[in-house]
């Protein structure tokens, strides 16, 4: 492809709307552009690499047996309310005004109205079909580029099978086909997950790529490859240590002392003898939860443990329930259910509100002050602690979803009815797998890995070019012709090549240009080494550089490979 004939608008500035360098450096590299907020279109060089991602997703998906649809994006309504997601999607869900259509968001209905009429006998599964189609999710904040699109390309599958049996070995080639797509991708990732139960049904597992344009906060062990949302995250944190001795219990005044660190100076203590508390409201009733020092809560355990949605007690039920003021509650006296953080098992000689404004109790024995205290798993994990595998260093930080590897189970074939018949004639709904990957965010997610001040850095697997040729000064007879022999040479050896053969471009524009598109090998032809038969190569990812021999030099490119 000749520079001089593409429509590659490359920017020099930074556009002052992105943030991600993901984002920045496709805007810069002319891949894609805005069209309002979480849309975008993909300009040739973009999409380019967009086929390429695609191309090895239908590779390694064909591999496991997977076979291509393409289903419609518009969808009729009626199909979405037989399992309820119109309302579960809320705002997500793109509607059109006045048609009953939805824009899928995702096609698990799509495939189980399908598989519902064409799928009938044991003998037919298993089954995995898959696409590589635009989705539509109305987000509610776009950003970060196409990392978080309303309209964005999306791989996904659907597996059907006869048994839990039969879909943990879907599940598995889905992991596999995963962890080979993106490893031909060049990308680093970890795969986040909680493990299927002993009945099948129910596992999922996320790939993730570490960056600070991700939504999702992760723990991650470096050492062992424990990786878990910290939704879910546990670790290996030191209890508070028993003392021997018990004191007694006693008030202390502690006017205007709301939080842990302004008791702690008060009282010239330390915040490992406070214990904190909060009062949430759960199906009308309330709940203490009782924290070791500034250890914050984690809502999503609190939720998974008390089952259901949880809210903040307000400050007017929280002087009723107890008598005081937020950052005067405790748990002595509490009249209610008590959930205790594991830290806090069985400790003693602690500090904390005495229900009573401007009081604090000391010497708390919980095991003998606090009656009906529940220990559990309460907090939320951070960076440093020990990783509750191996132990070694947790580091928390957050990332980026690349792909999911669901286990539906029957969630779909039950609500829509789509069932088989089993060896024995009896009728049974359809086991289901979902699995997805964000075409478009593999993209920015292998720029946020590879690129350095200048630009991206592409490896030939997903460059939308292996070869930047650079001519430098056109306007030499020589040089003109040099490289349209070169180019034509490059071209037939099966190298894929963006010649800049821009004549007004200067050199210092054309090997910005170069580096900021980041091919993986740039040969350069300039005046100087022409002269002695000589083309300079470069390694856009070292910056090595090597003088060849124009008679050589697809000899010498083909061995780099
Ligand atoms: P997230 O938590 O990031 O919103 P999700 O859990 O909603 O992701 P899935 O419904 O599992 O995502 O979709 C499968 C894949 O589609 C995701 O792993 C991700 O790579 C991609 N994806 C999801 N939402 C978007 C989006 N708004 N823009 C671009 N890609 C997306
Ligand atoms: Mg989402």
């Amino acid at each position: 492809m000749k520079f001089s004939k593409s429509f590659i608008p490359t920017l020099k500035e930074v556009p002052n709307d992105a943030v991600v360098t993901s984002h920045v450096l496709m805007l810069r590299t002319g891949m894609i552009r805005s069209l309002g907020a979480g849309i975008y279109s993909f300009l040739p060089l973009g999409y380019k690499v967009v086929k390429k991602i695609s191309e090895i997703i239908r590779e390694e998906m064909d591999a496991i047996g997977g076979q291509e649809f393409h289903l419609p994006a518009l969808n009729p309504k009626e199909i979405w309310e037989e399992t309820g997601r119109v309302e579960a999607f809320g705002d997500i869900l793109f509607q059109i005004k006045n048609r009953d259509y939805v824009l899928a968001p995702t096609h698990e209905e799509i495939v189980t109205y399908h598989a519902r009429k064409a799928l009938k006998s044991y003998k037919e599964l298993p089954q995995i079909w898959y696409q590589i189609q635009t989705k539509f999710r109305n987000e509610a904040r776009p950003r970060s580029g196409v990392i978080r699109g309303r309209q964005f390309l999306m791989k996904d599958a659907y597996s059907f099978d006869s048994s839990y049996e039969n879909l943990d070995s879907s599940y598995q080639l889905h992991d596999g086909a995963y962890r080979k797509i993106f490893d031909r991708c060049g990308l680093k990732y970890f795969v986040v997950g909680a493990s299927s139960g002993a009945m099948g049904g129910s596992g999922s597992e996320e790939f993730m790529v570490k960056s600070d344009a991700g939504e999702d906060t992760v723990a991650y062990c470096e050492s062992c490859g424990y990786a878990a949302n910290v939704e879910v995250a546990s670790s290996k944190v030191s209890p508070k240590e028993r003392d021997a001795e018990s004191k007694t219990i006693y008030e202390i005044s502690t006017p205007n002392v709301k939080s842990i660190d302004e008791l702690c100076v008060f009282l010239k203590i330390d915040e490992k003898e406070c214990a904190k508390s909060r009062v949430v409201m759960h199906d009308n009733k309330v709940v203490l939860l009782l924290m070791l020092g500034n250890d914050e809560v984690n809502e999503t355990k609190i939720e998974s443990i008390l089952g259901g949605t949880v809210r903040p007690a307000h400050p007017e039920e929280l002087k009723e329930i107890t008598g005081a003021d937020a950052g005067s509650i405790g748990p002595v006296g509490f009249n209610g259910r008590i959930l205790a953080d594991l830290r806090l098992k069985d400790a003693n000689n602690l500090y904390s509100g005495a229900n009573k404004n401007d009081y604090h109790i000391g010497g708390i024995d919980l095991a003998r002050d606090v009656k009906n205290i529940e220990y559990v798993d309460l907090r939320i994990v951070k960076s440093g602690e020990g990783c509750p595998k191996c132990n070694k260093m947790l580091d928390v930080f957050t990332a980026i979803e690349l792909g999911h590897i669901f286990k539906l189970g029957t969630k779909y074939s039950d609500a829509m009815g789509a069932t088989f018949l089993d060896e024995n004639g009896k009728e049974n709904p359809l086991i289901m797998g979902s699995y997805g990957i964000g075409v478009d965010r593999v993209m920015a997610c292998f720029i946020e890995q590879h690129h350095d001040e200048k630009g991206i850095v592409w490896d030939k697997t997903l460059a939308p070019f292996d070869i930047h040729l650079l001519a430098l000064n056109l306007k030499n007879q020589t040089i003109a012709e040099t490289s349209e022999k070169v180019y034509k040479e490059l071209q037939d050896a099966g190298f894929q090549v963006l010649f800049d053969d821009r004549v007004d471009a200067g050199a210092g524009f054309k090997f910005n240009d170069a580096d900021l598109l980041g091919m993986p090998i740039q040969v350069i032809i300039g005046e100087k080494k022409m002269k002695e038969g000589k083309v300079e190569v470069k390694i856009r990812k070292t910056d090595e550089r090597f003088d060849v021999e124009i008679e050589k030099l697809i000899e010498f490119l083909k061995a780099l490979d």
